[in-house]
């Protein structure tokens, strides 16, 4: 086999392999990766033999792969996300009613999707660079969940040093106690006086001057915008299509678009999946971009769905370049314009193809309370608040065939968010369990990027 080649969605990089996206996570052009050519799949060759979860993973992403790993390294980082779930279906779909379902992607070590690609990128990266020798100083900025995966999924790994940077006094008990309590020596949590866009701003300068660190060792991130962790959100949709007689519609609760965006990829190789529709709360630059072609970067806005507080999804780059038919340049064009002055007008046959391809609704607070009492009262379950965007959405869709809400984390992650909508605490799941007598470690600093480098030593 040949190996997959990935472009820039920004026309000015070189091409890289697959390894290359995995340690690189963006573009040296500042772009998103993304391959060549979209790779035909087959949804009777991913299962044939009853294959299990690991197996579909391990052959959906092999032509995206390649040789870009070492030989047996992606059977190795599949099995592993599969193992580290505890449940046997990995990914189950319930069915609340007839023809609406909810696909559970919470059964992970941290309760929330966000560990079936972490998990996957740190089997990934382990083999790489156990392969190469090098190290990686891997830093993250987080309001939470992805924080709290990547401490699970890198802590003890050999030739990686994580850094978590998290807003001070701003990240939930549960989500703080999941960063803190590791144990781990490669894992270092530094609090900072400041609030998440302190960190992200952090994120990006230490990126950018990792010259000024003392060390050798490469510096990378893994944020949603990282190709590998994407594509390893493509296998559950698969999954789901091999359950269902017939193509659904998905509704995603969607923050930076990673995960709708996985959806788009399974559909574009050929898999049966029907429309896609992004939920948002009431941070909703997508929304406003699909229905009016101004894409508009405005003040995040705190929601009970905290994990999709975001202002400007990272990942519409990827659909962007998609409905240019391609086009770099003008994918670049819009994107730098929209960088500088947080707005941009998309160009009309753009904004078409874009509606093409993807639908989106954003769904308010009260409804967000609404509906996690209504799934309460009528099907007898507790849903978090991000779940319940997305079944909000779901229910008002008329029902030509079968509707996938995705529901992205364990209810008892948000037990504030639920015990004010249902007046009571949600029951926690074994591995959210004991969190609290443990030792926590964390350094507080300064918002500035001398008092980070002095931590990071
Ligand atoms: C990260 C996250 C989302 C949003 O996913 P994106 O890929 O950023 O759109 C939704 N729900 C939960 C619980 C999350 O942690």
């Amino acid at each position: 086999m040949t190996s997959p080649s990935y472009v820039s969605t920004r026309g000015r990089s070189p091409l890289t392999d697959f390894a290359g996206t995995v340690i690189n996570g963006i573009a040296p052009d500042g772009g998103l990766f993304a391959p060549s050519v979209w790779p035909r799949l087959e949804l009777d060759a991913l299962i044939a033999g009853g294959a299990d979860y690991a197996t579909l993973a391990e052959r959906l992403l092999t032509p995206f792969v390649g040789e870009g790993l070492p030989e047996g390294a992606l059977a190795a980082a599949t099995r592993r996300v599969q193992e580290r779930f505890l449940h046997p279906d990995v990914v189950p779909l319930v069915e609340l009613e007839p023809g609406l379902h909810v696909l559970e992607l919470f059964h992970g070590p941290t309760a929330a999707f966000k560990d079936l690609a972490m998990q996957l990128v740190a089997g990934m990266a382990e083999s790489l660079l156990a392969t190469t020798g090098e190290r990686l100083l891997l830093v993250t900025a987080t309001s939470g969940d992805t924080g709290a995966a990547a401490v699970k999924a890198f802590a003890g790994a050999e030739r990686i040093d994580l850094v978590v940077l998290h807003p001070l006094g701003r990240v939930s008990p549960m989500q703080r106690l999941q960063m803190t309590t590791s144990g781990a020596s490669n894992v270092l949590n530094l609090a900072v006086r400041g609030d998440f866009d302190d960190c992200q701003r952090l994120l990006k300068r230490l990126l950018s001057e990792t010259g000024k660190t003392k060390t050798t060792r490469r510096v990378s991130s893994v944020n949603s915008i990282n190709w590998a962790r994407l594509s390893g959100q493509a296998p559950y949709y698969a999954a789901t299509a091999a359950k269902l007689a017939e193509p659904a519609t998905y509704v995603v609760p969607t923050g930076n678009f990673g995960d709708a965006f996985a959806g788009w990829v399974a559909r574009q190789c050929g898999l049966p999946i029907g429309d896609l529709v992004a939920a948002t709360n009431r941070n909703d630059a997508l929304v406003r971009a699909l229905h009016t072609g101004v894409y508009e970067r405005t003040q995040a806005e705190p929601t009970a769905s905290v994990s999709m507080d975001v202002q400007a999804p990272s990942n519409f780059e990827r659909l962007v370049f998609e409905a240019t038919g391609r086009d770099a340049d003008l994918t670049r064009g819009l994107f730098e314009d929209f960088n500088k002055a947080g707005r941009v007008t998309l160009p009309d046959e753009v904004l078409a193809a874009l509606r093409r391809e993807v639908s989106a609704v954003s769904v308010s607070e009260a409804e967000t309370v609404a509906e996690m009492q209504r799934t309460w009262r009528e099907n007898g379950r507790v849903i978090c608040p991000h779940t319940a965007v997305a079944l909000h959405a779901a229910r008002r869709i008329e029902r030509t065939g079968p509707v996938v809400a995705l529901s992205t984390a364990h209810p008892a992650k948000f037990p504030d968010s639920v015990e004010a909508a249902l007046g009571f605490a949600p029951e926690r799941p074994p591995q959210l369990q004991g969190l609290e007598g443990q030792t926590e470690r964390f350094e507080t600093v300064d918002a500035t990027l001398e008092a980070v480098l002095a931590a990071i030593g």
